[in-house]
C-alpha cells in the first residue's frame, strides 16, 4: 500500500483492507511508516516489544590514525571527513556499512552499537476479527533520520510469517524508504486523490512502481471531492483501476473517532469486498 504524498487515505485503506480479509483469512499488517506510524490509532491493539533495530556506527581511536583519509574517499555516504588532525563523524548520516572500519590500513577505527528504532507486535486482537490479525508497528527513535534498516528488519519478519495475505503499509513518498519497502513486494496498491497534488505524487510514484518492475493498481479516494484527473490519466494510459471510493460524511466521523470502517457498517464490508475482488483479480 503504497502513496505519492501524505494524506490521501493509505493508512484507511491498508487498515481496513487488512480488517476485511481478516474476517476470513490470515493477516499480518505491517505499518512501515515508521518515523509517523498510525494504523494502531484505528486497530487499538496493546503493543509489546518484539525487536530493537541497532546499526553499528564507527568510532576513530586518534593514537592509531594517521589521518590518511582513505575512509572519508570510501565513505559512500559523507558521512566522514578528515582533517590533517581530526576525524570527523557525522553519525546521522552513517549507514553502519562497515566498510571504513574495514578499510583502514591502520585498525583505528572501531564500532559501536547504536539504537535507531523499536519494533512492536500486537498482543491483544480484536475481538470482532477474533486471533486472524497479526500486527507489526516500527518506529523510528526521535531525532533519527535512518528509516530503512528498521524497514528492512519488518520486511525479514513479514516475509516469514505463516499467513493468508500480508500487507505492507508504507511510508508516503517515493524516497529511499519507499525503495526500501516495495522491494520484494508482487502488487503495489497505489492510493491517491483528485486533486493537483495527488496526479502529480501518483505520476512520480507510478514511475518508481514501473522501474522496479511490480503490477500496480489504483485507488481514487475521496473520487467525489476533486475533478476527473485520476480518470483522465487512469484511462489514457490503460492503467488498472481498483476502486473509487467517494467522501462520506461516516468516514470521515469514524476516522476523527480513531474507529475502522469494517464492522461499522456492511456498505464499508462492500466497498472493501470489491476492492479486493479487483486486486485479486489484477494479480492473478
Ligand atoms: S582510514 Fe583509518 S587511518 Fe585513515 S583516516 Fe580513516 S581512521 Fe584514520
Ligand atoms: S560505516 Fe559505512 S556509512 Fe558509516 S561512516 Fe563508515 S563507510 Fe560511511
Amino acid at each position: 500500500m503504497a502513496s505519492g504524498k501524505g494524506g490521501t487515505g493509505k493508512t484507511t485503506i491498508a487498515v481496513n483492507l487488512a480488517l476485511y480479509l481478516a474476517e476470513t483469512n490470515k493477516v499480518a499488517l505491517f505499518d512501515l511508516d515508521v518515523e509517523e506510524p498510525n494504523d494502531n490509532l484505528f486497530l487499538q491493539c496493546s503493543m509489546v516489544h518484539y525487536l530493537h533495530v541497532d546499526i553499528l556506527r564507527p568510532m576513530v581511536n586518534t593514537t592509531a590514525c594517521t589521518y590518511c583519509g582513505l575512509c572519508a574517499n570510501l565513505c559512500e555516504f559523507n558521512a566522514l571527513a578528515v582533517l590533517p588532525q581530526q576525524v570527523m563523524i557525522f553519525s546521522e548520516l552513517c549507514h553502519g556499512c562497515g566498510l571504513c572500519t574495514l578499510a583502514c590500513p591502520t585498525n583505528a577505527i572501531t564500532e559501536k552499537s547504536h539504537r535507531l528504532g523499536t519494533i512492536e507486535k500486537n498482543k491483544n486482537h480484536l475481538s470482532n476479527i477474533s486471533e486472524n490479525l497479526s500486527f507489526y508497528e516500527g518506529t523510528l527513535r526521535v531525532g533519527e533520520a535512518l528509516a530503512t534498516p528498521i524497514i528492512r528488519e519488518m520486511k525479514k519478519i513479514a516475509f516469514k510469517e505463516t499467513t493468508d495475505h500480508i500487507i505492507l503499509d508504507l511510508p508516503p513518498g517515493s524516497a529511499c524508504p519507499v525503495i526500501e519497502a516495495l522491494s520484494g513486494t508482487d502488487f503495489v496498491i497505489l492510493v491517491t486523490e483528485p486533486t493537483p497534488a495527488g496526479e502529480h505524487d501518483l505520476k512520480i510514484a507510478i514511475e518508481v512502481v514501473k522501474k522496479l518492475k511490480i503490477p500496480f493498481g489504483i485507488v481514487n479516494n475521496r473520487s467525489n471531492v476533486g475533478d476527473n484527473r485520476i480518470i483522465r490519466l487512469v484511462e489514457k494510459n490503460e492503467y488498472n483501476l481498483l476502486s473509487e471510493i467517494p467522501h462520506d460524511n461516516e468516514i470521515l466521523y469514524l476516522y476523527s473517532h480513531g474507529l475502522p470502517l469494517i464492522g461499522s457498517s456492511k456498505k464499508f464490508d462492500s466497498i472493501f469486498g470489491k476492492l479486493w475482488k479487483h486486486i485479486w483479480q489484477a494479480r492473478n
